[in-house]
């Protein structure tokens, strides 16, 4: 049966009704959860995580392949119907409750990919779970606001490119565009487009850091005042708290021109500022 005519049969069936609230908007092109699910098995996992399966427009093609599934869906009528649906398939495991609280010890790791047309309203705080989570995962395939997809994938000097997308390719090797999506490809249809996107996950961090806290920091300090030289949103960031000493000091050992903006340095020029501002002897 088509995806669309299932997800249509379902809830006129459980008579449900999707929850704007929890960013239900499910998706209804069957092409499109192929294409989601053929990015995933590229990883070859023997585990999937699934962040919102909804009812199950991307479990039922990831079941198919007999893989360890671990599904977490907050809205408990929608946990009823996926046991419903998946009671005959026991890889297929549907935790029910919020992802963000979600113990993810044992669950992540180099066998494992997490996967999702995500939730717009808690895209970042996922993103940062996913992100975060040690050991880490090997990949992952979502689908965001084609605005967030923008600023995850934006490159330096643009308006998109900010203190998200240096987060993101701290965590993320590569990042590939899959598909873009109307609002049409799901319903209810939301107010935007979306974009699904493949990450490869790095299992270190990038080679350079000194400090991932120091990393961090510089970042968020160049990206303090976006409409400032990046000399002078060093110096005003409350979270680095430096003189106008120090920042001179910083900007004369990374050899970086403090009359750029924060925008313009590329990740390289982040890792350096990062790796100075980790040195930088106290009381400068
Ligand atoms: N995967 C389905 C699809 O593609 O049709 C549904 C996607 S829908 C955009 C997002 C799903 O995430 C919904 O099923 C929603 O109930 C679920 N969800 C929202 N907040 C959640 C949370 N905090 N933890 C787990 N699932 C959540």
């Amino acid at each position: 049966m088509p995806l669309g005519c299932r997800t249509h049969w379902l809830r006129r069936h459980f008579n449900f009704r999707p929850r704007k609230s929890l960013g239900q908007n499910f998706l209804m092109h069957g092409s499109v959860a192929q294409r989601l699910v053929a990015a995933v098995e590229e990883f070859a996992p023997q585990r999937v995580v699934e962040i919102g399966p909804g009812l199950g427009a991307l479990t039922v093609p990831l079941a198919e392949d007999n893989r360890e599934i671990i599904a977490f869906e907050t809205d408990r009528q929608l946990c009823e119907i996926l046991h419903w649906l998946f009671s005959d398939c026991e890889p297929v495991a549907i935790r029910e409750g919020d992802f963000l609280a979600a113990d993810l010890t044992g669950l992540a790791g180099p066998d494992t990919v997490a996967v999702g047309n995500l939730p717009y309203y808690i895209t970042s705080p996922i993103l940062e779970k996913i992100f975060e989570t040690h050991p880490g995962f090997a990949g992952l395939v979502i689908t965001v606001q084609q605005e967030v997809a923008e600023r995850l994938r934006a490159q330096p000097g643009t308006k998109q490119y900010g203190s998200l997308t240096i987060f993101c390719r701290y965590y993320a090797a590569e990042i590939q565009r899959l598909a873009t999506l109307p609002p049409q490809a799901f319903w209810p249809s939301p107010q935007v487009s979306s974009q699904a996107l493949r990450m490869t996950l790095r299992p270190e961090p990038p080679d350079g850091v000194e400090s991932e806290v120091a990393f961090f920091a510089a970042v968020r300090g160049a990206f303090a005042h976006r409409r400032k030289t990046l000399r002078n949103s060093l110096k005003t960031a409350t979270i680095l708290d430096l003189s106008a000493e120090q920042v001179e000091a910083l900007l004369a050992e990374v050899g970086i021109d403090g009359t750029r903006r924060g925008e313009t340095l590329d990740f390289a020029e982040f890792i350096a500022l990062g790796n100075a501002l980790h040195r930088l002897p106290q009381g400068t």
